[in-house]
């Protein structure tokens, strides 16, 4: 092992290997539209549209202007307000408990498997039941997130919302490439949400997101929506919408990177793998649900309390490792969210898992890029603050 292999500085996630691979195509494109002038929805946002289906292998794509907004079109689009109940996870990013808020509904929170980090089914059936019992709120759709990359138990989730007539969105903001029973995430709930923030597992070089269904009645709402709720004509306003469009320079980034990630997935399979055959034993390695493949979005471990997290943070950061904690609280302790947490169920039972999740997660360098040696090194340094 040379001197240069062993001082590679590691970083969390890394935007620059990736780059270089495709710098001459991205130049190639961003000089096409500049000289095209097709700024907005450009033939590089339909082409773009277009591959992502494929890939996904579902029929319709429709690119918006980020995860958030995503997320907001397909609430919209179902009619979801006041007097809705929207079952969420209390153990995930801001954006999937904003989103019903900004539309004047309800955010239920629901506990997480330890094992996994996903939304607990039989929590969730007890909340539905509550809020049903407590007779205020609607139950009306649930947002499953592929948290981490892992995908959620959709078709047991998809069961529950045909069953109380709810709508099934997914929130695989980190999971895109993730895969379920052989079937890619994108045409497991009734809408699927991608981010293509520049560290997801497909990411464009500025904000960027796309709403993904097998309805084509809903499609063709979500294009709606993206541009103020026009009509058949531009100057027909049919509904209230929103600016909520993916550029056309974003939509060119994401075609010249698509063609890497399938190989990029194997790779951050091969990161994962080697940080579970390293960790296992030392720390709670994640788990894979059966028939499930997860894309790896993130990679976190579970040490015993906060306390040892800080004090293995600091051997790692000593030791040139970063690491970062997803999420250091629970959405129902958020300042913002905390009132909303008390009125979605007033005799709602407390959430446990993701309090003592967010007091001992840890996420390590996750990407494509990472060679044997730097894995090496971040397990070491891991295993050492213990
Ligand atoms: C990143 C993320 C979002 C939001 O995506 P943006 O593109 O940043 O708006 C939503 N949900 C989850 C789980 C995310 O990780």
């Amino acid at each position: 092992m040379t001197a240069e292999t062993t001082t590679r500085p590691i970083s969390l996630f890394d935007m620059k290997a990736q780059q270089a691979l495709i710098r001459p195509e991205i130049d190639r494109r961003i000089a096409a539209i500049l000289d095209s002038g097709a700024f907005i929805n450009g033939p590089d946002v339909r082409e773009c549209e277009a591959k992502l289906a494929e890939f996904a292998g579902v029929a319709h794509a429709v690119g918006v202007s980020s995860g958030t907004d995503a997320l907001q079109i397909a609430m919209m689009a179902e009619g979801i307000g006041a007097g809705d109940a929207v079952f969420l996870p209390a153990f995930t990013y801001t954006a999937t408990a904003e989103v019903p808020l900004v539309l004047g509904a309800t955010p239920v929170f629901v506990d997480v498997e330890e094992n996994g980090f996903n939304i607990d089914l039989a929590d969730l059936e007890n909340r539905i039941a509550l809020v049903k019992a407590e007779g205020r709120l609607r139950p009306r759709a649930v947002v499953g997130v592929d948290l981490f990359g892992r995908p959620a138990d959709w078709p047991k989730l998809q069961e529950i919302c045909a069953r109380e007539g709810m709508f099934a969105l997914d929130d695989a903001a980190q999971a895109f490439g993730g895969a379920l029973h052989g079937k890619k995430l994108g045409g497991w709930a009734d809408a699927t949400a991608l981010s293509f923030y520049p560290t997801k597992t497909l990411g464009c070089y500025g904000d960027g997101g796309a709403i993904l269904t097998n309805d084509a009645a809903r499609a063709e709402l979500y294009r709606s929506l993206r541009t103020h709720g026009e009509g058949k004509t531009r100057y027909e306003v049919e509904r209230t919408g929103m600016n909520g469009r993916l550029d056309s320079i974003q939509a060119a980034i994401l075609l010249c990177k698509l063609p890497l990630l399938e190989q990029e997935l194997k790779d951050r399979a091969r990161v994962a793998a080697h940080y579970n055959r390293r960790l296992a034993g030392h720390v709670v390695v994640p788990t894979e649900m059966e028939g499930a493949q997860s894309a790896w979005g993130l990679y976190s471990v579970l040490l015993p309390d906060a306390e040892t997290r800080s004090k293995v943070q600091a051997a790692m950061q000593a030791q040139g490792v970063p690491s970062a904690i997803y999420y250091p609280k629970p959405l129902h302790h958020q300042p913002a969210y905390a009132a909303a947490h008390r009125e979605g169920l007033r005799q709602g039972p407390p959430l446990p898992v993701s309090e003592q999740v967010s007091q001992r997660i840890l996420a390590l360098p996750m990407h494509p890029y990472l060679d044997e040696a730097q894995l090496d090194r971040v397990c070491d340094a891991l295993i050492s603050g213990l």
